[in-house]
């Protein structure tokens, strides 16, 4: 399997271990498969996490060996950094619940930032590159903490995480100040995610920037969904979750289901269409936005328009105006043309607004359904949910709900499996709001507590455990300064 990058029209072809160190191809598209090869075991109900990890690594990752594959698998999901289901697929309601949030920060973004790490310092061996990774991440709350987690431990890797200064819930932010491995830094940047995400882009593309780093041996990757590294793992757990319906007699072998997956920066959704492509039964898929509704109107309009205000929602992990990955999905539904797709992004580059073609558009007719749900009716869902099911929704995964209520037609017998992407301890403050108890002027720790009083909830351990550790230092800059940070943090 080789990789092509989504703007180059002379599809010159990469190895997945190119395409995982470099993260962005030179020309600014991302790296997508050549073809989705064909998946689909007739035992899927009785693989375990590892096994199907490894099987669908291998699908792609032809310049591994099965040896390595089993090593790297092993490492992220084997080892007691996940439960023995690393993600539980239950039923709420008339929904299937995929638990997306059982890993060391308690969010999804832990699914893929637990084997990241291995992919990247083994895919840097193949190569030939030597001194150090430099690993800078744009952060919307989640992938922060998951990428200082993930590369703790992992020597020759550098982790530069950048969040939005006022965009991040207070848990969220002491995750990424606390108990961090001397390899990890994280800078609030005065913006939002969407200048982290454009400033990260910026300095990897920086052939200055390049040079510099060159020079001290050292090298940029990125953590961020753009890596296909980050989607590859993403693909199991759809894979997992069909599994284990079936193993539960919800499903039967081959019987399609829709999917709703609360959406940012579309790399979520786009590792379950991928999974459709490679044969997994899926009819529908429902990209659900939060007050910042650029996809839900990308999809039904066909205008991918960037110039809007941006909302601090409840949802912050979902605050993102550019969504990245939406262009693999486009590419595939502009059926590969990279002329034609590179022509469409360079307007977006220059104007921040894209018109999407109608025949890429009549493409995702009856697929890509879109739709955004008001932290308003979120907080209306959570409390719902709470009262009705006795189940504790976070926002985000609760801005999914109330899409996917609309799109589900219990008439039609295709199940609806949504995706329920971090834990509501990590968002205490808007979940007690949504359940109308009063938490003003609580700490973060002591929102916690009340939480889990309320509900009856544990709080998880990892997010239990902030609370006697000491916060480092909070730096703040602006987003002109990130290329100086990071030339600060690497002291070169
Ligand atoms: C990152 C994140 C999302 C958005 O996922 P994308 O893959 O960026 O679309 C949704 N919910 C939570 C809790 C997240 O951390």
């Amino acid at each position: 399997m080789r990789f092509i990058s989504t703007r180059d029209s002379l599809a010159r072809a990469v190895s997945s271990a190119y395409a995982i160190v470099h993260g962005l191809a030179a020309d600014r598209g991302l790296y997508v498969p050549q073809y989705f090869p064909a998946y689909f075991p007739n035992d899927l109900a009785h693989k375990g996490y590892c096994e199907l990890a490894r099987e669908i690594f291998g699908l792609y990752l032809t310049d591994f060996s099965r040896v390595e594959l089993d090593a790297l698998v092993r490492a992220a999901y084997g080892d007691g950094a996940f439960p023995r289901v690393a993600a539980p697929c239950l039923r709420v309601g008339s929904f299937a619940l995929l638990e997306l949030f059982h890993g060391p920060t308690c969010a999804f973004k832990d699914m893929a930032l637990a084997v990241l790490p291995h992919l990247l310092t083994l895919s840097t061996v193949k190569i030939g590159r030597d001194g150090e990774n430099v690993i800078l991440v744009a952060t919307s709350g989640d992938t922060g903490k998951a990428a200082q987690e993930g590369f703790a431990a992992v020597t020759g890797c550098r982790v530069i995480v950048f969040y939005p200064a006022d965009g991040v819930s207070e848990i969220q932010e002491q995750q990424m100040l606390t108990g961090n491995a001397a390899n990890t830094a994280a800078i609030a940047v005065r913006g939002n995610f969407d200048d982290c995400q454009r400033g990260v882009k910026d300095i990897l593309a920086d052939t200055a920037m390049i040079k510099r780093l060159s020079n001290a041996q050292m090298s940029f990757s990125s953590a961020n969904s753009i890596n296909f590294g980050r989607l590859l793992p993403q693909i199991v757990y759809y894979y997992y979750a069909y599994g284990q319906l079936l193993g539960k007699g919800f499903l039967k072998l081959g019987q399609e289901i829709d999917i709703t997956v609360p959406t940012g920066n579309f790399g979520n959704i786009l590792a379950a269409y991928y999974g459709k492509r490679m044969g997994l039964p899926v009819r529908r898929l429902v990209c659900a936005s939060n007050e910042n509704d650029v996809l839900a109107e990308a999809i039904s309009q066909g205008i991918y328009n960037s110039c809007r205000p941006f909302y601090k929602t409840a949802s912050p992990s979902m605050d993102i105006l550019v969504s990245s990955n939406f262009e693999r999905f486009l590419f595939e539904m502009y059926e590969r043309s990279a002329p034609d797709l590179s022509a469409a992004f360079l307007q977006f580059t220059k104007t921040g607004s894209l018109r999407i073609a109608e025949s890429a558009k009549q493409n995702w007719r009856g697929l890509l359904y879109g739709g955004s749900v008001t932290q308003e009716a979120a907080a209306c869902v959570m409390r719902e949910v709470q009262e009705k099911h006795n189940y504790l929704l976070d926002p985000h995964s609760a801005v999914g709900w109330g899409l996917a209520s609309s799109y589900y037609d219990e008439a039609e017998g295709v199940p609806m499996l949504l995706v329920a992407t971090a834990s509501p301890f990590k968002f205490p403050g808007a979940v007690l709001g949504a359940l109308g108890v009063s938490c003003v002027g609580l700490s973060g720790q002591a929102q916690l507590k009340l939480l889990a009083q309320r509900t009856g909830a544990s709080i998880p351990p990892p997010l239990a455990a902030l609370a006697g550790q000491s916060l480092c230092k909070r730096v703040e800059i602006k987003p002109s300064e990130m290329k100086q940070a990071v030339l600060e943090v690497l002291g070169i």
